[in-house]
């Protein structure tokens, strides 16, 4: 990647917090910049004084800009994104709506998400459909030719993470959604951890759905979340829990279903906060995403080299071009202990376990590791710093 790192002082300039300590939890809940907060907090202020419904008309304008901010984001329309509370529900409801029956094969990657698993086998039981694990080659990216060699008119799901929330992998997506294609399966790509990290666009993933979380590298408030859907992939789903944000109610017995992803939305949302999300997104993209792209990809390379130096340290990443996230362990100490020493001196990691990415960790007889995941507001002497901290364990 060719693009400009981003001058640590702009990039902490919005954010006091960031210098004050070393924040590697991107990957978890990151730090918002200042106007995001200040949206979510001058946006509740208003509701108490004039009540939701009026401060919510007042900002009306913004709140449907959004859908096309947004759709800018995924190189999509604004009619093809939805906002919901979390990306678990992003993905929860696209899930719901791929109509499923007996015989019907799912296939899923090495990589998948806990969330995302546990709800892929329950629906895949009550709908007598299989899902079927993919494998990743020994570098531990997913392995295309066993996905080509397995793929048939049967599978009508294919469940892609495209940045795992451990071990560092970056997904072929494109590839692996091509091969899809040709037996007519939709691809539903899990962007949680790479939305805000790394251009997530439709071009360039060939997904047919895309969910991703608010609070992560985005950098934008809790409990919230998006999706985006094609247009095309939305014809052939069968959303079923709608509310009278996703349908109008024209008779005694009679509904009208919207046509949009909109129909993935539920009335009630936490407007605050959607304002924060949208000033986040706002923020991203004037920061430039292929800026972020490179800054993140700095500091995650030096601290992986830092840490790959340290005599007691085993870096747990895999594949040639890892992500932002970098996984570790230190020998004779628990991840919890690591985390809790760190925390001590001001620098912040948390855990990842095996209940989140079983299928990987498994396969590297792996329980915990220790993730540090820096974004672009961390100054590379703090990055110094963490090595340094975990050297003195
Ligand atoms: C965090 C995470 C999720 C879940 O996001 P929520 O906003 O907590 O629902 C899904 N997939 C991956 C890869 C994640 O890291």
């Amino acid at each position: 990647m060719d693009a400009e790192l981003i001058p640590v002082e702009l990039a902490q300039a919005d954010t006091p917090a960031a210098v004050s300590q070393v924040f590697l939890d991107s990957a978890g809940s990151s730090l918002p910049p200042r106007p995001v907060v200040d949206e979510v907090v001058a946006h509740l202020r208003r509701e108490a004084e004039v009540g939701g419904y009026r401060a919510y008309e007042e900002r009306l304008e913004e709140l449907e800009e959004g859908y096309g901010l947004t759709a800018e984001f995924f190189g999509c329309d604004p009619d093809e994104i939805a906002f919901t509370d979390s990306a678990s529900r992003s993905w929860l409801a696209l899930l719901d709506a791929v109509p499923l029956g007996p015989g019907d094969r799912i296939l899923t990657t090495e990589v998948e998400y806990g969330g995302n698993a546990i709800a892929l086998l329950n629906l895949a039981q009550q709908a007598g459909a299989t899902v079927e694990l993919v494998p990743s080659g020994a570098d531990g990216v997913l392995d295309l030719q066993a996905l080509r060699d397995t793929l048939d008119e049967r599978v009508k799901l294919v469940s892609l993470v495209h940045v795992p929330t451990n071990g560092g992998v970056v997904s072929p997506v494109a590839a692996a959604a091509a091969a899809a294609k040709e037996v007519g399966a939709l691809v539903l790509l899990d962007a949680c951890q790479s939305i805000g990290q790394l251009p997530v666009t439709f071009a360039g993933t060939g997904a047919d759905m895309i969910t991703g979380t608010g609070r992560k590298w985005l950098r934008g408030p809790r409990g919230t979340g998006l999706l985006a859907v094609r247009r095309a992939a939305l014809a052939q789903l069968k959303p079923r829990l709608i509310d009278l944000q996703g349908a109008t109610w024209t008779g005694p017995d009679k509904i009208d279903i919207r046509a949009d992803a909109r129909v993935f939305e539920l009335w009630e949302n936490p407007v605050a906060e959607r304002l924060g999300l949208l000033v986040a997104l706002r923020y991203a993209l004037d920061l430039g995403l292929d800026r972020i792209a490179a800054t993140v990809t700095a500091r995650a390379d030096q601290l992986r080299a830092g840490l790959a130096a340290l005599p007691r340290v085993t870096v747990r990443d895999l594949g040639s071009a890892p992500s932002g996230i970098v996984s570790f362990t230190v020998d004779g100490m628990a991840p919890e202990a690591v985390k809790a020493a760190l925390a001590e001196r001001d620098i912040t990691v948390t855990v990842s376990r095996v209940t989140s990415t079983r299928y990987d960790m498994t396969r590297r007889g792996l329980e915990q590791v220790v993730r540090a995941s820096p974004h672009y507001f961390v100054a590379d002497g703090q990055v110094d710093r963490a090595v340094d901290a975990v050297a003195r364990l």
